[in-house]
């Protein structure tokens, strides 16, 4: 199967061809990202008035670019792959209105795709991960603990009950007065950093159970801030190092303690070939990712991480997605409507803030 992919969810207009053979590995043939952090830096973080119209303007462009860049004409194409949901409505409605278009025009099957089964599923598109998994989904807008069972079908164990941790990296990066995205900003500072010169808070690790809290951080981050801003007129950079390596060390334990819990879970489980796999843009952080990997040589599963490009947002993940949907005998028409929250875990409970 061919699939073009279309992702409109956040600040990355994007489209992908990706082509799979059963017993094959997956074949990304074009994968064109567009950001869009120029339009946002002066604001401080997205617009999503302005996130909407640059979609709309890039995704015609991205769309045959793609196609280009594969070498492919649309005859070619099986279906085509969109993020519906969850994300900025604006964005994603741009993306459903270009990929209603695409299909009714080519006559071609549409297929909606959740952005976060995108992000979920990145480990099969990269490695074949086989079901079941233990999913670790932490990216800008969430953080979860998943089992992944099937290509729609997951069971959340636990995740942030506040901000998502992508979400703390930006937001101490414009403390620090660092570049967004913050990520990988306050990574490169915290290289040079003392993680030890503050003492910074890990929410809940007292607490049984696999949820987190990353809002606490982002205060005491700003209060040490403003503690060597008073005392001293401004940060060093230095300080914003140490600052930064504090704050990357205290989301790491957090995160591998918990992963630590939500392995007994999934263990408990019995899978055959136990596996974990991170996913979303905070697992390009390689600091985390090696702490992660050594939690899970201490319980000898093995651990897969995707390349850093298909951990942030792209659209080759959606096209992957879609074709894992396509395959189980799944697509939609002309009523896939956009939806700003869409939950993995269709039995969870509706969720407190930006843990969703
Ligand atoms: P969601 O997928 O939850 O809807 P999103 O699509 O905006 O949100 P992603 O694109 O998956 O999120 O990830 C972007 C986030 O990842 C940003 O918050 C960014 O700061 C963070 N990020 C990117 N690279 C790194 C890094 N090296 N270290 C830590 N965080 C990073
Ligand atoms: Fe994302």
């Amino acid at each position: 199967l061919t699939v073009l992919g279309l992702e409109s969810s956040c600040d990355d207009t994007a489209a992908a061809v990706v082509r799979h053979t059963p017993g094959e590995m997956p074949d990304i043939l074009a994968s064109t990202v567009y950001g869009q952090t120029d339009l946002h830096a002066a604001f401080g973080g997205v617009v999503p008035e302005i996130a909407a119209r640059a979609h709309a303007e890039k995704l015609d462009v991205s769309v045959k670019q793609a196609m280009e860049a594969a070498g492919l004409g649309f005859d070619a194409i099986d279906a085509i792959a969109v993020t519906a949901g969850p994300g900025l409505i604006g964005g994603v409605l741009s993306g459903v209105m270009c990929a209603k278009g695409l299909s009714a025009a080519l006559g071609k099957p549409l297929i909606g795709v959740n952005h976060l089964a995108g992000h979920a599923l990145t480990p099969r598109l990269t490695d074949q991960t086989e079901f079941p998994y233990l999913m670790l989904l932490v990216s800008g807008g969430h953080c979860q603990f998943l089992l992944a069972h099937g290509p729609e079908e997951f069971t959340r164990l636990g995740g942030t009950i506040d901000d998502a941790p992508g979400e703390a990296f930006d937001k101490t990066a414009r403390l620090l007065g660092l570049p967004q995205p913050g990520g990988p900003s306050v990574e490169q500072a915290a290289k040079s950093g003392n993680s030890k010169r503050w003492r910074l808070p890990r929410p809940l690790l007292d607490r049984p159970g696999c949820d987190m809290s990353f809002s606490g951080l982002k205060t005491a981050i700003l209060r040490a801030r403003d503690e060597v801003v008073a005392a001293k007129g401004g940060l060093t950079e230095q300080d914003r190092s140490d600052l930064a390596a504090g704050f990357q060390a205290a989301v790491t334990d957090v995160l591998a303690e918990k992963t630590r819990r939500a392995l007994q879970l999934y263990l408990a489980e019995n899978p055959s070939t136990p596996t974990i796999a991170v996913a979303g843009g905070v697992a390009a952080n390689l600091a985390i990712r090696s702490r992660l990997q050594e939690v899970c040589a201490e319980f000898g599963v093995a651990f897969t991480a995707p390349p850093l490009a298909l951990c942030t947002d792209n659209a080759a993940m959606i096209a992957y997605a879609g074709m894992e949907r396509f395959r189980a005998g799944h697509s939609d028409d002309m009523t896939l409507t956009a939806r700003p929250r869409w939950p993995l875990d269709k039995k969870a409970p509706a969720l407190l803030g930006s843990g969703k």
